[in-house]
C-alpha cells in the first residue's frame, strides 16, 4: 500500500480525558498528546512505546499531565508551546500534591516533574520544524485556551491534529482557523450539541447576578484554573462587581500575562486584573464571602478553596452557584447540579444556594465542526475525544471517509 500510515489511540478515543495518539508515517513514529484523567481515582493512558517526537497541543491535563511519566521513561523532546509548558508544569506538580492529598498514586515523583520541565522544545504558531524522513510540521492556533496549538505534519501525505479546538473568538483567544490536510484527526466533544451564542450568553450571565447580588447574595462561580477563570474575569470586566478570585488560576492568570503573545488581547486582561481582589489569606476569604462575586477553583468543586466558601453559604438560599465549564458524572458540581448536594470531605450535605450553568465552553460545537472539517478539505477524518462521535458521522460523510477508533486498535488509513 503506497505511504502506508498507521494511528494506534492510547487512549482519549471514545472518551473525554487521558488523550494519547500514535501516528506512524514515513518511517516516523509520533506521540501527540499524554494526558491523564484527573478524579478519584485518576484514569491514565496505556504505556507509549518509543517515539521520535511527543507533540502537546495544550496545557489541560487530559492532553498533558502524564508528560513526566513518558520523561521518567527517557523520553526528552516533547513540543508544545512556552506557555503550554509552564502552565503544564504548574498543573503537574498539582497533580502530585492532590494525589497525595486524595490517596491515589500517580505513576511519577517530583524529580519526574522537574525532568520534564527540560524535556520541553518550544514551538510557535505559524512556524514549522523539520522531522526528518522529508516531513515537516506546521504549528497553527488552536483557539482553545492561550497557546493551544494544532499540530499539521506534511511528509508523503498531510495529517492534522487538532487537538481541542475553538472556532469562534471568545474574549481570551482568537478563534482556530481550518488547515489543509488529506487525513484530520478532530476532536469531537460537542458532536450532536450546540452552544448558545456567546452574546447572548454573557448578557444572561451578567443579568443573574445582578439578580442574585440585587437580593443581598452572593455569587460563587467555580472555574477551571486554566483559562476558563481567566475568561470571566473578563466577561466581568467593567460590570462594576466587587469581585474576589481565589485559588490556582491566580498563578495561571500571571503566566498568561507573562506571555501575552498568546491572547487576544494582554491589555484587556491585565486591566480586569487589575479590576478584581486576590486573596492571599484567610481574612481575604472572610472579605470575600462577604462581597457580591466570587470566582474560585476547581471547577469541579472536587477541592480547592470552593469548598472552603460553599461551607460557608450552603444555607443561604439568596447566594447562588453559576457553573461554567462542563460536568464530569461522578463530580461533586454534577452532584449539586442533579441533586442540590455537595461532598464535603467525604460527608454529602444540601446545598440551599440557587445554582445555575452557563455554557462558557472552550469547544467547537457540532455545526461548527462540521464546517471546519470541510474547511480542511480532508479525503479522511479521525475522530476522537468524545463519548458519543454518532451524530457527526451521516454529515461528515458527505465529503469524507470516517473513522471513531477506539482506544488501544490500530488501524491502516
Ligand atoms: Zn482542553
Ligand atoms: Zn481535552
Amino acid at each position: 500500500m503506497d505511504n502506508d500510515i498507521k494511528i494506534q489511540f492510547l487512549g482519549g478515543a471514545n472518551e473525554v480525558g487521558n488523550a494519547a495518539m500514535v501516528l506512524e508515517m514515513d518511517g516516523l513514529k509520533l506521540l501527540f498528546e499524554y494526558g491523564l484523567s484527573p478524579g478519584k481515582p485518576p484514569r491514565f493512558p496505556m504505556p507509549s512505546p518509543p517515539v521520535d517526537r511527543v507533540m502537546i497541543t495544550h496545557a489541560h491535563l487530559d492532553h498533558s499531565g502524564m508528560i513526566p511519566w513518558l520523561c521518567a521513561q527517557g523520553t526528552q523532546t516533547i513540543f508544545a508551546t512556552e506557555i503550554t509548558s509552564k502552565v503544564s508544569n504548574l498543573l503537574h506538580k498539582d497533580t502530585l500534591k492532590i494525589s497525595k492529598m486524595d490517596g491515589y498514586a500517580i505513576p511519577f515523583d517530583s524529580n519526574d516533574v522537574k525532568e520534564a520541565q527540560h524535556s520541553f522544545i518550544r514551538v510557535d504558531p505559524n512556524k514549522k520544524k523539520d522531522l526528518g524522513e522529508n516531513a515537516e510540521v506546521c504549528f497553527h492556533s488552536a483557539g482553545h485556551i492561550p497557546g493551544s496549538i494544532m499540530y499539521q505534519v506534511k511528509g508523503s501525505r498531510t495529517v492534522l491534529f487538532t487537538g481541542d479546538i475553538n472556532v469562534i473568538d471568545t474574549k481570551l483567544v482568537k478563534a482556530a482557523k481550518p488547515a489543509s490536510c488529506d487525513i484530520l484527526c478532530m476532536e469531537a466533544t460537542y458532536a450532536g450539541r450546540e452552544h448558545p451564542k456567546r452574546s447572548e450568553l454573557e448578557k444572561r450571565f451578567l443579568d443573574r447576578i445582578d439578580e442574585v447580588v440585587g437580593r443581598g447574595g452572593v455569587v460563587v462561580i467555580p472555574a477551571f484554573a486554566v483559562s476558563r477563570s481567566q475568561e470571566i474575569i473578563l466577561v466581568l470586566k467593567n460590570a462594576g462587581y466587587n469581585v474576589w478570585f481565589d485559588g490556582m488560576g491566580r498563578k495561571v492568570s500571571k503566566l498568561f500575562l507573562k506571555h501575552p503573545e498568546y491572547l487576544k488581547s494582554p491589555d484587556d486582561l491585565r486591566k480586569a486584573m487589575n479590576a478584581i481582589n486576590l486573596v492571599h489569606s484567610d481574612h481575604g476569604r472572610k472579605l470575600a464571602l462577604k462581597s457580591e462575586v466570587i470566582l474560585t477553583s476547581s471547577g469541579m468543586m472536587d477541592g480547592g478553596p470552593v469548598l472552603w466558601y460553599m461551607n460557608h453559604l450552603k444555607d443561604d438560599p439568596k447566594s447562588a452557584v453559576f457553573l461554567t465549564g462542563y460536568q464530569v458524572p461522578g463530580s461533586n458540581s454534577k452532584l449539586l447540579m442533579e441533586k442540590g448536594k455537595l461532598d464535603f470531605y467525604g460527608v454529602q450535605q444540601k446545598v440551599e444556594c440557587e445554582v445555575d450553568y452557563f455554557d462558557f465552553s472552550a469547544h467547537a460545537g457540532h455545526n461548527e465542526l462540521i464546517e471546519f472539517a470541510k474547511a480542511c478539505k480532508p479525503k479522511k477524518i479521525v475522530l476522537f475525544h468524545s463519548d458519543n462521535r454518532t451524530p457527526l458521522l451521516e454529515p461528515l460523510r458527505q465529503f469524507a471517509e470516517v473513522y471513531t477508533p477506539t482506544n488501544g486498535e490500530t488501524f491502516s488509513i
